[in-house]
């Protein structure tokens, strides 16, 4: 297949939550973008969604079943479960049976069965891995396709591969995001962000520690995905400064987080990519962060943000009090250079084309 030619692809989505919910966290916004980019090239797309979906811009099939329990929120031992009439199950038995009018399936979910049924299909998969390592069983399965199937299994950034201890390179892929639904703000006011889905691995305490240290607002934006954290915090920290604003779309969030001085990154766990930091450097927003997974590999320190030691409050609050040394134009400019979704279209594209070529050669297509 020569690099022009156009594909017919079908997206298979997270089973955790409806696109538009919030609950699929990144996955949402990177399967969005990696969408729209490939139709704007001419290739054919169609995307299998659970059903609730709200997505009303691209083609999308909507497929009903229970929802599949985030692997957050599970041991790492936990065997692999299922419910029952499983969303999941329903998802990958439609593209089993729509598979011959495609030329590669695109798997989004941190599942195992995807892995699993991944031999037993006709058409090329390739998986997009979004977390870093979380379970011993889905662990164990990304190694065995990893050897079978070398360039399918794409990762966002080389520390997220490295907790799973591959002996192979794959291929690593950042996210990109519209940069025009972002506006540059040049002059915030006395306030900082913290964006993401509320859960124990993202860490949101010790951004609201920071905050209550330095008497500085918090604007706090994502989905509650974990209430009883979430009251917890209200509990520990009854007078910080914090104000949660809900849920928001991508034009309020930038919004907010455009009249911020810093996004505060605090996650407790790898963060596979981050897109809360790309799309902070878009409005000019330097980013604080732990140095660790994504944001470390994102974050230029002292140039667009500063990483601090993980876990350590009071790094996070001297590196707010050094916020005048950042340039909020070097921010804007750091997301056009290498977030814009011209260079994440071409990274999938040639990710996509590579896998294609490479079936081809083997004479499996
Ligand atoms: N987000 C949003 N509205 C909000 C808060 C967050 O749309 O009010 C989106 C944000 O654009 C980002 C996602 O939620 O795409 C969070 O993804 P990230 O990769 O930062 O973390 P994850 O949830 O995947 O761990």
């Amino acid at each position: 297949m020569t690099v022009s030619a156009k594909m017919k692809l079908l997206f298979v989505s997270t089973p955790v939550g409806p696109l538009g919910s919030g609950m699929g966290g990144g996955v949402e916004l990177s399967l969005y973008n990696i969408a729209q980019e490939m139709i704007r090239r001419g290739h054919q797309l169609q995307i299998v969604a659970p059903a609730g979906s709200s997505w009303n811009d691209l083609p999308l099939v909507q497929i009903p079943g229970n929802l599949q329990i985030i692997a957050q929120s599970q041991e790492r031992t936990a065997p692999i479960t299922m419910p029952e009439n499983s969303l999941l199950a329903n998802m990958w038995d439609y593209t089993r049976q729509v598979q011959g009018d495609y030329d590669l399936i695109v798997n989004f979910a941190y599942d195992w069965l995807p892995f699993y049924l991944t031999p037993f299909f006709g058409c090329a998969i390739a998986h997009l891995v979004s977390m870093g390592s979380l379970s011993n069983a889905l662990d164990q399965i990304i190694k065995q396709l990893v050897k079978q199937f070398p360039g399918t299994i794409g990762f966002h950034t080389q520390t997220q591969a490295a907790t799973f201890a591959l002996e192979q390179e794959c291929p690593y892929l950042s996210n990109g995001i519209d940069l025009s639904l972002y506006d540059f703000c040049s002059e915030p006011k006395q306030q900082l962000a913290w964006v993401g889905r509320i859960a124990p691995e993202k860490g949101l305490e010790d951004a609201v520690a920071a905050s209550q240290s330095t008497n500085i607002p918090l604007k706090v934006m994502g989905k509650i995905q974990d209430e009883l954290y979430w009251q917890k915090i209200c509990q520990d920290y009854p007078n910080a400064p914090l104000e949660y604003l809900g849920f928001l779309s991508t034009n309020q969030m930038q919004q907010v987080m455009g009249e911020c001085r810093a996004l505060l990154m605090t996650p407790h766990w790898v963060e596979a990519f981050g897109n809360v930091t790309i799309e902070s450097l878009a409005c000019g927003v330097p980013v604080i962060s732990y140095r660790r997974g994504g944001p470390a590999e994102i974050v230029q320190d002292g140039k667009t943000g500063f990483l601090v030691e993980p876990d350590s409050v009071p790094g996070l609050i001297d590196a707010i009090a050094r916020l005048d040394e950042i340039n909020r134009y070097t921010c804007r400019q750091q997301a056009e250079t290498e977030f814009s979704l011209q260079a994440l279209g071409d990274r999938f594209e040639n990710w996509f084309h590579k896998i294609l070529d490479l079936r081809c050669d083997f004479g499996n297509s």
